[in-house]
């Protein structure tokens, strides 16, 4: 059997480890853009800010080292510019070998999602950038080491452009970011947000809310941004962060039914609507009972390249979905949620109950010990939709305790009914997700 994978990242390389090992003797192809392969995606702005200092921990995997422990074909610099479904073949574009066809029997596709860059005047300016890979990153560090810069925009509040911010702060830049929202990171209800946006204040990051970029222009090598407000601002490094598109332009005449944001369409066994295709990843949106969700997160991506593998290789996995569970450090702060907001709860309009609590991450006695705040909400029968969660420790096992009862279909007495680990270094004898199931029984 002959599988062809497109992407050699996230969903790529592990829907390629799977499958050799669901199968030893299928020919199996990875067919990559860049040069890269397998690399830390979420520890890009790290190294930017130095808290990951050698460049190669950001390589998960060469693909010397994966064809070896793999037995795979690995082809990098091979972009596929197009899916043949008549004939099971793709077009390959290669550095090396030129433009050549190649036939399969399987073709899972992961070919993530690219940053927006919208069309501005001036925005192909050489010290604005998207930070998605390898060679972005090294582009932005090299800029960011220049004794010439001293200052740096970034444009964009979500998950990415507040992870830069932080690191390009820590590497000790002055640091101004635009965000055309009336809050940070969307994923969060405003007043939890508002949070993490005063703690990038204290720490220096000047915020400006609901204002766009109008313009780029260059002022002597640097960047000059015009916002709709009518401010100026001039800086030596911009950094794009506003979103990210399905990178799926390549299938636009394939007959790959695509949503109307360019999504791959797929259902719950990652299956496209042409047999023995799948897709996996940022690139997917899943259909499910009339619903459709699209999370470009890592967790997502890995769960689903495995399931597309064992797929052709004839199990029968599916893909039960997933939350948008998701993290985010901000300087001394974390951030996390999971399930719906608030936000998206008033937009369904349906019936829903909030509670907040501001417990301490653990015994108030043992020291370090400080507080956090958790919103959780539920519907009238307390069966639990949402909870996000900021402070300064202890936040990320809370919200993934909520995660799984969530995952379970539980509710606020499973809140209070969890038997959870407990000594005053850790936690309190009623843990603040029991608390949160007390406050809301
Ligand atoms: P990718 O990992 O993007 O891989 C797709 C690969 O396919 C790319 O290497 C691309 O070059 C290649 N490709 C595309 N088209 C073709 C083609 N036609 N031919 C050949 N190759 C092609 N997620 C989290 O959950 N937590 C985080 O903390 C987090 N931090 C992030 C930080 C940054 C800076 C970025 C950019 C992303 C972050 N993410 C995070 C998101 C996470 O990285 C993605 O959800 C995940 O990588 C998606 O996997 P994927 O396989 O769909 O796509």
């Amino acid at each position: 059997k002959k599988v062809i994978i497109v992407g050699g990242v996230a969903g790529g390389a592990s829907a390629a480890a799977r499958l050799r090992r669901l199968d030893e003797e299928a020919h199996i192809i990875m067919f990559e853009r860049d040069e890269y392969i397998s690399f830390a995606n979420c520890g890009l702005p790290y190294y930017i800010g130095d808290t990951i200092t050698d460049r190669s921990k950001l390589i998960v995997q060469t693909p010397e080292a994966m064809i070896q422990r793999f037995n795979l074909d690995i082809r990098t610099k091979s972009e596929v510019i197009a899916v043949h479904p008549e004939r099971k073949t793709v077009t390959v574009r290669s550095v090396e070998k030129g433009t050549y066809e190649e036939s399969y029997d399987a073709l899972i596709l992961s070919p993530g999602a690219a940053p927006i860059r919208p069309a501005l005047p001036g925005i192909d300016h050489p010290q604005i950038h998207t930070v998605r890979n390898i060679p972005d990153t090294d582009r932005i560090k090299k800029q960011v080491i220049s004794p010439e810069t001293k200052t740096a925009v970034v444009v964009g509040g979500g998950y990415i452009g507040v992870e830069m911010a932080e690191n390009l702060k820590e590497a000790g830049l002055e640091v101004t970011m635009v965000q055309s929202a009336d809050q940070l990171l969307g994923t969060f209800d405003r007043e939890m947000s508002n949070i993490m946006a005063q703690e990038m204040e204290q720490q220096g990051v000047e915020l400006l809310f609901q204002d766009t970029v109008e313009s780029f222009k260059d002022t002597n090598g640097k960047v000059t941004l015009t916002l709709r407000s009518g401010r100026v601002l001039t800086s030596g490094l911009v950094i794009l962060a506003v979103g990210v598109k399905p990178d799926t332009g390549f299938l636009k005449d394939s007959g790959i039914a695509l949503g109307s944001r360019g999504h791959i369409q797929v259902n719950t066994a990652l299956e496209t609507n042409i047999p023995n295709i799948y897709a996996v990843g940022d690139a997917v949106e899943i259909h499910e009972d009339g619903a459709v969700t699209a999370i470009p997160l890592a967790g997502p991506a890995n769960k689903q390249g495995r399931i597309a593998a064992d797929r052709v290789a004839g199990l029968k996995t599916t893909y039960k979905g997933g939350h948008g569970t998701s993290i985010i450090k901000v300087f001394q702060l974390t951030g996390a949620q999971t399930g719906l907001t608030e936000k998206k709860l008033k937009e369904l309009d349906t019936d829903y109950h909030t509670v907040y609590v501001h417990p301490n991450a653990h015994a108030a006695y043992y020291p370090g010990a400080t507080p956090m705040t958790i919103k959780l909400l539920f519907d009238p029968q307390g069966v639990i939709l949402g909870a996000q969660a900021v402070g300064r420790i202890g936040v990320d096992k809370r919200i993934d305790d909520i995660a799984t009862v969530l995952h379970f279909g539980g509710t606020v007495t499973d809140l209070t009914e969890l038997d959870l680990a407990y000594a005053p270094p850790f936690s309190s004898a009623k843990d603040p997700v029991n608390m949160l199931g007390y406050v809301a029984e």
